[in-house]
């Protein structure tokens, strides 16, 4: 398992590292989000997808459970699972349409989703350090470890 470990000292840092992840970003993706409430998931979700070019603001999905982007010809789609109570919730959305080739998958609080979402690429951790953040870029594919050694 190839992991990389980083100190966010503040919400621009976290932002930083979203941006960067842009630029190395291309579909499909998967991407797990995990960390307390709190913790920076939604912030380095909104760099990564303003860095995919989107102007204006990154909501965070949470009474939506999906906020869809169209960027760069692809797909991109940020979930927050925070209020999903039953993992079924996910078949009567459709969740499998949202996983396909052109599609990069942001997934905060995917646990909550167990067992109906495809494998992550690669699985972000953000952890409170002191007033800062420490994030664990963790690769779980092929893919997600090509991605994983550009941002080295
Ligand atoms: P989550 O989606 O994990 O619940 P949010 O991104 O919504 O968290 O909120 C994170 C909060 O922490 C925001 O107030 C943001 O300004 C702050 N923050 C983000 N990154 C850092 C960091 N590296 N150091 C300190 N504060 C941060
Ligand atoms: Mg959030």
């Amino acid at each position: 398992i190839e992991t990389l470990t980083l100190n966010l000292k503040d919400e621009q840092e976290t932002i930083a590292v979203g941006e960067q992840l842009a630029k190395i970003t291309a579909a499909p993706l998967v991407i797990y989000l995990t960390g307390d409430l709190g913790a920076g998931k939604t912030t380095l979700s909104r760099g990564l997808i303003q860095g995919l070019g989107h102007q204006g603001a990154v909501k965070s999905p949470t009474y939506a459970l999906v906020e869809p982007y169209e960027l760069n010809g692809m797909e991109v789609f940020h979930f927050d699972l925070y209020r999903l109570s039953d993992p079924e919730e996910l078949e009567f959305m459709g969740i499998r349409d949202y996983f396909t080739e052109r599609s990069v998958c942001i997934i905060e609080w995917p646990d909550h989703g167990h067992g109906l979402l495809p494998p992550a690429d690669m699985h972000l951790r953000l952890k409170y350090v002191n007033t800062g953040r420490e994030l664990q870029i963790e690769a779980l594919s092929p893919l997600g470890l090509s991605l994983l050694q550009q941002i080295k």
